[in-house]
């Protein structure tokens, strides 16, 4: 019988926790270490909400993978695995500010996914403003209503991800900062955390988000940390700003960028933006700019009239890995054997958690199935210039 392979896994985000649980299910000896207690605060999976959509404009990998993507969390709220539904199913709301175009993220959307035969609903401006009173209907005259779609709740997702990887016999070691690899000779043996502790593995992965390019230099040309404020208001009666009347929703996101989130039930509303960001070290004080706010007011004045002036409860500067294409890095190091990249979510990883695991074992086993070449490790064609959004 073939010798139990272990792993290391730096970084319990939802890259690292969902190999482990992967790994450990495919018969690896599974070690994870992370400074933080898990979910770590400053972390990109620890949040209280992000998007579940298979809307990906023409691509159809990434629409697959998001439909996918979409059974496996019905599934997880399915076997009651969680004390609570972790995952809204409420829809995806797509609006635009003009009336949508082709090559635009909106059409492209709704071409594929009409093709798909997904049963999408196309909304006009009197259609949005009977069934999402929220909106200023009348600047938002196109669009589409996905009832495929949602929202999880991130960090508690990650929390029941630990717990659950802890049950199956993952190694989870909290407060256990990666500080370098051990190597003897060319070959990667394992990590050494800051105290001094070392992890010996026939493999050593790296899934430490927007930290990648400063562990590990050699990839700062084609992948970097990006800062994303996002932004929590309260709302003094959640239920009017909740599913079916405000579901996960899209502003012309394909030229703006805006997109946010139903209200919690305590009233905390999230609006964020997925835009270009700005380049961070991903140690710098988490701080959103001063001109956020105003910039987010404008919009939801502009947007959500009866928001604009809705109390700010927190901010948070959330960094994307931004991969030069958008893609993910999923591969194994081309020069250094025994180390693998699971990293470059590029602002968009988290909804993929029920299928995440599977792509990066195919890969770490060097599989063909299931492996994407579009996250094998590559060259930069083109250098300068901002990471792409697959969007
Ligand atoms: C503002 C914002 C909004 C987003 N919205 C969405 C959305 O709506 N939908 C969606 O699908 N995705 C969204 N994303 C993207 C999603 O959050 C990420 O793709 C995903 O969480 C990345 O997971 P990760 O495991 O790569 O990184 P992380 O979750 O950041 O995990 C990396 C881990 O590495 C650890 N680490 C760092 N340094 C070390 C070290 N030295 N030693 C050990 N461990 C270390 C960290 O503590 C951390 O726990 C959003 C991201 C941001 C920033």
């Amino acid at each position: 019988m073939a010798a139990t392979q272990s792993i290391v896994i730096v970084g319990a985000g939802v890259f690292g926790l969902t190999a482990a649980l992967e790994l450990r299910a495919r018969g690896w000896g599974v070690t994870v270490i992370d400074p933080g207690p898990v979910p770590t605060p400053t972390a990109a999976s620890t949040d209280i909400s992000k998007v579940v959509r298979m809307d990906y404009g023409a691509d159809k990998l990434w629409t697959e993978l998001g439909s996918v993507s979409l059974t496996g969390w019905n599934v997880w709220n399915l076997v009651d695995w969680w004390p609570d539904k972790l995952f809204h199913d409420d829809g995806f709301l797509v609006l635009s500010r003009e009336a949508m175009q082709p090559g635009g993220f909106e059409f492209e959307s709704f071409q594929l996914l009409t093709a798909r035969d997904e049963k999408l609903e196309r909304l006009d401006s009197a259609a949005v403003a009977l069934r999402f009173p929220g909106w200023a209907a009348e600047k938002y005259p196109d669009g589409y209503f996905n009832p495929r779609g949602g929202w999880a709740e991130s960090g508690k997702v990650i929390a029941w991800l630990a717990q659950k990887a802890r049950r199956e016999g993952v190694q989870v070691f909290e407060n256990c900062a990666f500080a370098r690899l051990l190597e003897d000779g060319s070959r990667v043996i394992g990590a050494q955390a800051k105290d001094g502790r070392a992890f010996r593995a026939d493999l050593t992965l790296l899934a430490t988000g927007a930290w990648t390019p400063t562990l590990l230099p050699e990839l700062s040309d084609v992948m970097w940390a990006t800062g994303q404020p996002v932004l929590h208001f309260r709302v003094a009666n959640p239920a009017e700003w909740q599913a079916p009347r405000f579901p996960v929703w899209a502003a012309d996101i394909g030229r703006t960028g805006w997109y946010g989130f139903p209200a919690l039930a305590d009233g905390t509303l999230k609006v964020a933006n997925h835009g270009s960001g700005r380049r961070v070290h991903p140690d710098d004080p988490r701080e959103v700019s001063r001109d956020d706010e105003p910039r987010f007011r404008a919009f939801l004045r502009d947007t959500f009239p009866a928001l604009a002036d809705a109390p700010l409860i927190s901010t948070r500067l959330c960094l994307y890995c931004d991969t030069f294409d958008g893609n993910f890095w999923l591969d194994h190091h081309p020069q250094r054997p025994g180390l693998f990249v699971a990293a470059g979510d590029s602002g968009h990883a988290f909804k993929f958690a029920p299928v995440l695991g599977a792509i990066i074992a195919e890969a770490v086993e060097r599989k063909q199935v299931g492996r994407m070449k579009r996250f094998d490790w590559r060259e930069r064609k083109t250098p300068g210039g901002e990471g792409a959004r697959a969007r």
